[in-house]
């Protein structure tokens, strides 16, 4: 399946631009296809991308404090280790740099087309080839197209009455403003969720006066960050199987909470107990001790780690405020007992649009079917979180239910960017143009994932997150354990597709090997 090598052309918007496979994102998902797809012989592929630079949630999220929190030696891809991540929990930059050296190093650049936002895309049954069209016009013409979107990139802003009428500074976490200078100002922070509890503590002694607004608390346990010394990093370089261990250490100990978070909740009270350890530790006041107490099972909402983000809610800067929202005003914020609250910004933590974010783009597949209509009504499903019925030589990178709430979800794209390599090579071996999921083996793998989540503390644990749609079903995270999902994805099982295009030659196994266990354990050298 080797491609001859196609370099990219400069956008003309009148001639279409044809490739065999049309990337939507560079982020941690994107740039990993690309390469992938490098290493099997493929070159003849675009990337899409809306903003400037590659990146993703890591150029996006530059927010003060932002930082991984999984250990990085396992958030980053297991084909190109590093043994000089200078944190346990690297920050934001360090990160980005990460990625923007990946996509160099694997000339990746001249794949990718910047500026281009990636808005609808058809399936032309005639031609088995996708159509898909930037907002400025450009089509692009691919026989398959893998979404690399991600699931946070639209900021959600809450409608809140009046929001518009502030006349203040007012931005989003993922999308902060670093021209406003914070110093001394009144300062309104909505939200209490893994970006929050971040920034929270990296402004408070900065601003003048802090007012957080929490609907719902979060659980919050100990968590310090640590520095690689110099040496470390050294000897990570040096001792033969160190980096390996540590990378093996940090997947296996995440994976032992996937088993109380999936079967027995219950055995998560113990997590309650620290939580709470925590909080009377660090906040004096009773009364903010009991409002920062979360009334539901921990785990159901993100577990989220910081050793600062109490003490900062403790600082005499800070107003914790429970109340409702009411309403935005000019100059602050009222809320439903009536007070207003003066100030000069508002920074909103509230998180992203993650379920509409599926339904977001605008794909036909066979018969002119709308998938978002489809998902509208019958929840956002996917075949292994990948593949859809009826929709032809469409892959989704972090698709449907294959969020994590235990683990790096680095391991999930290296186990479905495997997979999609191996359809990508099956069509060719069979002589085919196209294949599909079969309606039957996508309900069957679904109706087994809605009955594995059911009893999970996500479904289960008494809170209200972005995990479940508005039907109450768990359209978000992987039930189980990682390398179960990898173990399932491993080889894509022809019985379970449709092939499209010219008549199928007697069934052929693919050649490329089945993914190696575990993917994100690996460094490239062993
Ligand atoms: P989030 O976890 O969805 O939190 C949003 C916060 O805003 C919640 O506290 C939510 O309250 C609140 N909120 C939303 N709408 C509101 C409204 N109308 N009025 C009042 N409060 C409102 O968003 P996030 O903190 O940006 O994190 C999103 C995800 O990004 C995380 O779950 C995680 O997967 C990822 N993340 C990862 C890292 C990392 O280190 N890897 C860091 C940051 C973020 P409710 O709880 O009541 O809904």
């Amino acid at each position: 399946m080797a491609q001859k090598k196609k370099s990219v052309q400069q956008p003309d918007v009148s001639a279409p631009i044809h490739t065999r496979v049309l990337i939507i994102g560079s982020g941690f998902s994107g740039l990993g296809m690309g390469i992938a797809l490098q290493k099997a012989g493929i070159d003849d592929f675009v990337i899409l991308e809306k903003a400037g630079e590659v990146g993703g949630t890591w150029r996006d999220n530059t927010y003060p404090g932002a930082a991984c929190d999984v250990p990085t030696h396992l958030y980053s891809y297991s084909f190109e280790p590093r043994a000089d991540w200078s944190q346990l929990f690297s920050r934001q930059p360090e990160i980005f740099d990460y990625l923007k050296g990946v996509a160099d190093k694997y000339g990746l650049r001249p794949h990718i087309r910047f500026g281009q936002h990636m808005t609808r895309g058809h399936w032309d049954e005639a031609e088995n080839r996708w159509h898909a069209y930037a907002s400025d016009g450009h089509e692009y013409i691919a026989q398959f197209v893998v979404s690399a979107i991600g699931a946070l990139h639209i900021p959600s802003i809450p409608q809140l009455a009046g929001i518009e009428e502030f006349a203040g500074a007012a931005f989003h976490s993922a999308q902060w403003d670093h021209d406003f200078d914070l110093t001394g100002k009144r300062v309104a922070v909505i939200g209490t969720g893994a970006s929050a509890i971040q920034f929270v503590p990296e402004i408070v002694d900065r601003v003048g006066e802090l007012k957080l607004f929490q609907r719902t608390a979060p659980w919050v346990l100990p968590r310090s960050n640590v520095d690689f010394p110099q040496g470390f990093q050294r000897a990570l370089r040096r001792v033969p199987g160190l980096r390996f261990a540590l990378r093996n250490g940090i997947y296996w100990t995440a994976e032992s909470g996937a088993y109380a978070m999936n079967k027995r909740p219950g055995l998560l009270k113990g997590i309650e107990w620290a939580g709470r350890r925590h909080i009377r530790r660090q906040i004096s006041d009773p009364i903010v001790r009991e409002k920062v107490t979360p009334d539901y099972r921990a785990g159901c909402k993100r577990l989220l780690g910081s050793n600062s983000y109490y003490r900062a809610i403790d600082n005499p800067k800070t107003e914790l405020i429970t109340e409702g929202i009411e309403r935005v005003t000019t100059d602050g914020i009222v809320t439903k007992d009536g007070v207003e609250h003066k100030v000069d910004a508002i920074i909103y933590g509230t998180g992203f649009h993650v379920i509409d974010s599926f339904t977001n783009l605008s794909i036909k597949g066979r018969d002119g079917e709308d998938l978002t209509d489809r998902w509208t009504q019958e929840g956002v499903q996917a075949h292994r979180g990948i593949t859809v019925a009826g929709v032809p030589n469409a892959f989704f990178l972090l698709g449907p239910n294959t969020g994590l709430g235990h683990n790096s979800i680095v391991f999930m794209i290296e186990s479905q960017i495997h997979y999609v390599i191996q359809a990508i090579e099956l069509v060719d071996a069979h002589g085919v143009a196209a294949l599909a999921p079969r309606r039957e083996a996508q309900d069957r793998f679904n109706e087994s994932l809605q009955r594995d989540l059911a009893g999970s503390v996500w479904n289960s644990g008494g809170c209200k997150s972005w995990y479940l749609d508005e039907h109450g079903n768990n359209r978000t995270l992987w039930a189980g354990f990682t390398w179960q999902y990898w173990l399932q994805t491993r080889r894509v099982d022809l019985s379970e597709y449709e092939l499209i295009g010219k008549r199928p030659r007697p069934a052929v196994r693919s050649t490329v090997p089945a993914a190696d266990f575990p993917p994100q354990a690996l460094p490239a050298n062993v």
